[in-house]
């Protein structure tokens, strides 16, 4: 079962290479080994296009999703480092399935953003799937910053245009400080936020 699962994620990780499996002593543990197989011909330089060729390897560990409940599971994944023969930089190889500037793949995104969605508090994201808070966090982020941009336009799709303002304020850092809201009163849509108290003159 384990080795269809490892054959599975080896077919769909090209030009990635599965390289061995590592299993803790305790068995709570699995590491995938990955490494770039890509040849230099498919790679050209993000700066000028000119070929390229490998100055070295690196490696870099990502926190999956587990095959199984309890057991941590780990993606050690090689890949190359390239420098360009026109103009001389230096850059790395794209890891596809690393969720962007994160240390997980994406498919453990996609697992934590199903908990998210569904209201999940972060505390107990993290005891399910033994991802940092941080981490967690910055997920969430991310699915609001998308359901912002996606309500956003919708509605300069629909041409909006608000009938009825609401403004109110609420305390940031602690209280310590205020932010002014001015919402859409009938459909809760928030269209302004600044710091600082509102002042009526
Ligand atoms: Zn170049």
């Amino acid at each position: 079962m384990l080795l269809e699962q490892i054959i599975a994620n080896n077919q769909s990780l090209q030009p990635y290479e599965y390289v061995n499996t590592e299993i803790a002593e305790d068995g709570q543990r699995l590491v995938l080994h990955l490494a770039s197989r890509k040849d230099t011909a498919e790679e050209r330089c993000p700066y000028c296009k000119g070929h390229v060729h490998i100055l070295g390897s690196l490696s870099m560990r990502l926190r999956d999703m587990p095959v199984y409940t309890g057991t941590r599971q780990d993606l050690e994944i090689s890949y190359h480092r390239y420098r360009c023969q026109s103009c001389a930089r230096t850059f790395c190889e794209e890891i596809p399935f690393r969720h962007p500037e994160t240390r997980i793949s994406e498919r453990a995104a996609s697992w934590i953003s199903s908990f998210l969605r569904f209201n999940i508090p972060i505390s107990t994201v993290q005891k399910i799937t033994g991802v940092h808070w941080d981490m967690i966090k910055r997920i969430q982020k991310q699915i609001m910053d998308e359901a912002i941009a996606d309500r956003r336009r919708k509605l300069l799709g629909e041409g909006y245009k608000p009938k009825r303002l609401a403004v109110d304020e609420f305390a940031i850092h602690k209280g310590r400080r205020y932010a002014t809201c001015v919402m859409d009163l009938d459909t809760g849509d928030v269209i302004w936020v600044g710091k600082g108290r509102t002042k009526c003159s």
